[in-house]
């Protein structure tokens, strides 16, 4: 039986610096969970043939997680010649609209020539509760309370049945942690540097996590280990050093370029 792993691809904020791009990562090299703008050579780098992924999940459509979008459509057609075999799955109040965009960004102008571009991406669009399946994984939507339309993931390894949880962007609520419970890894983003996220004003606007909204989570969820993401270098160490006082759930930062097999 194969070890499934967490492949990083990014796991910076919104300002990107050298080596670090937006939060995205890769699920066994199958499945992508969303597309920062570096994202073609990110696979490229790791020895990953971009085609070979047919499964991108949105956890929402903010720039910094789905500007790659475009560059994985593009190569996807250019290598395969058939979008056909690309499943784009995400929000549904936001996944229709920003494929949308992304094919008249693309092929827009071809419209009304013999080179009009009529095979698609498959699209699916998800509400918390929804459940996937790809060859290799069982996916769960589940709700998240951002800034716009977003989900976090619960996804199952079918082989291993390990399971991968994803917060994307995302404010703590009563009941959120619920379909995390025994999750094998729990990603949680940790945009907010304040003990609680309600202090910061604004929140209720931006809607995003700290430290110790993630902790709760995975201690409310008694997941086996939590990796943070979604936040500039300079302050990762010290936020994986505060929490590892908060809790004994084991705690590291989601590295760019690194993979954790779970
Ligand atoms: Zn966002
Ligand atoms: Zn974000």
């Amino acid at each position: 039986m194969n070890t499934p792993y967490l492949r990083v691809l990014g796991s910076c904020s919104t300002r990107q610096s050298k080596n670090n791009d937006f939060a995205c990562y890769t699920l066994s090299d199958k499945l992508l969970i969303d597309a920062n703008t570096g994202i073609i050579q990110h696979l490229f780098d790791a020895g990953i043939n971009p085609a070979s992924i047919r499964t991108v999940l949105f956890t929402h459509l903010h720039p910094d997680h789905a500007m790659g979008l475009l560059p994985f459509i593009f190569q996807f057609h250019i290598q395969t010649g058939d979008l056909s075999h690309l499943t784009i799955a995400g929000p549904k109040d936001s996944i229709f609209r920003y494929v949308d965009l992304a094919m008249d960004y693309l092929y827009g102008e071809l419209r009304g020539t013999e080179y009009e571009y009529k095979v698609w991406p498959k699209i699916i669009p998800l509400s918390p509760g929804d459940e996937i399946e790809t060859e290799d994984f069982r996916i769960l939507a589940c709700e998240a309370q951002h800034a716009v339309p977003a989900l976090s993931y619960r996804i199952t390894d079918k082989q291993s049945g390990k399971v991968a949880v994803f917060s994307g962007d995302t404010r703590y609520f009563e009941g959120y942690s619920k379909p995390f419970a025994n999750a094998d890894i729990l990603v949680h983003e940790v945009s907010l540097q304040l003990e609680h996220a309600e202090n910061l004003p604004g929140n209720t606007r931006y809607r995003h996590s700290s430290i110790h909204d993630a902790v709760k989570v995975a201690t409310e969820a008694q997941v086996k280990r939590l990796f943070f993401t979604h936040n500039t270098p300079e302050w990762r160490e010290k936020c994986v050093t505060a929490a590892q006082d908060m809790t004994s759930i084991p705690v590291q930062w989601a590295e760019e370029g690194q993979v954790f097999p779970y």
